[in-house]
């Protein structure tokens, strides 16, 4: 049983020729409303890739929360444990992407800022029955540390997705089974930039330090940087695709990552299930959108 907590917004998302400079309005050429927010992402790739998940997670008592729990149920996932809140709108992140593919992106937390320490105790009893729990930081940072503080005390297996990058009190490092950051978060995590493997091998260690086993810095489409506290670390290559965005990649490897732990495959097997499932995630456009199905993940590895 696996256990996500975590943040859900609704993705505004505007295609423009350039982004607006201050004073500017510009006209888009395309515009979506989409379900995104790291947690809900990691939540549905999850439940496509066939884990049994329930969802800890706080929307608006509105339109778009009622649509966006209707959605997320239709992923497999279970929704029981999210709470619709009366006085405050669902989580917004509104984005322009210019024609390059780079984004700008500003977030309203609404219902997320809500997911505070009293939601957690009052779900306490879920985490407790849990495997694993998985969590990112779009969320207020004293409820992380307490469902952590909560899983740690039953041995249930705390993964970290450190995403948005922020620096971390030990405090919370030291509760945290396995880590998954990229590139700029392992940066402001540890003070290290990772440029080879010596220094992703540095970066690992002060993680493994802090009380981290199993240390994973996702190198984009070169792949990830896999190191078990006291072995030394190597690379597991990425899959070559044809990018179109990589909006949601590290979401769904973290979902798929860890569905595929709890099935009793090795960390090795699994990182590759991870890779696959992020692999096609990047060759299709969107943040829910693009995250695949287990059989199409399946198909992938077999191709
Ligand atoms: P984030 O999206 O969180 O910044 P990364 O960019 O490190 O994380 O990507 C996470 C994972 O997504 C990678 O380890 C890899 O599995 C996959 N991925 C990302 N970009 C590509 C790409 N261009 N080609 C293939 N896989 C990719």
């Amino acid at each position: 049983k696996l256990v996500i907590l975590g943040s859900v917004n609704a993705d505004h998302i505007l295609n423009v020729a350039h982004f607006p400079l201050p004073g500017e309005t510009i006209s888009g050429n395309q515009f979506q409303m989409v379900f995104g927010g790291k947690g809900a992402n990691q939540a549905v790739a999850a439940g496509r890739c066939g884990a049994n998940i329930s969802f800890l997670a706080c929307l608006g008592n509105d339109d778009i929360g009622k649509k966006a729990k209707a959605q997320l149920m239709t992923d497999n996932i279970d929704t029981k444990s999210i709470e619709l809140i009366d006085d405050v709108a669902t989580g917004v992140a509104l984005i322009f992407v210019n024609q390059q593919g780079e984004n700008v992106i500003g977030i309203h937390a609404g219902a997320n800022g809500r997911l505070d320490t009293s939601y957690v105790q009052r779900h306490g009893n879920i985490i407790k029955e849990a495997d694993a729990l998985l969590m990112q930081l779009e969320s207020p940072l004293d409820s992380v540390l307490k469902a952590a503080e909560i899983a740690k005390q039953e041995n249930v297996q705390v993964i970290l997705n450190p995403a948005p990058a922020q620096a971390l009190p030990d405090e919370l490092l030291s509760l945290v089974d396995i880590i998954t950051p990229n590139e700029t978060e392992t940066e402001y995590l540890t003070g290290i930039k990772v440029i080879d493997d010596e220094s992703a091998q540095q970066a690992a260690d002060v993680l493994h330090h802090k009380g981290i086993k199993t240390v994973l810095i996702t190198l984009g489409s070169r792949g990830v940087w896999v190191s078990e506290k006291n072995n030394k670390g190597c690379i597991v290559p990425a899959f070559k695709v044809k990018a179109v965005d990589t909006i949601a990649a590290g979401d769904t490897f973290n979902g798929a990552l860890i569905t595929a732990l709890l099935e009793g495959q090795s960390m090795m097997l699994a990182i590759k299930f991870a890779h696959a499932a992020a692999a096609i995630a990047v060759t299709r456009a969107g943040a829910q959108p693009s995250v695949p199905w287990r059989h199409e993940v399946d198909t992938f590895l077999a191709s």
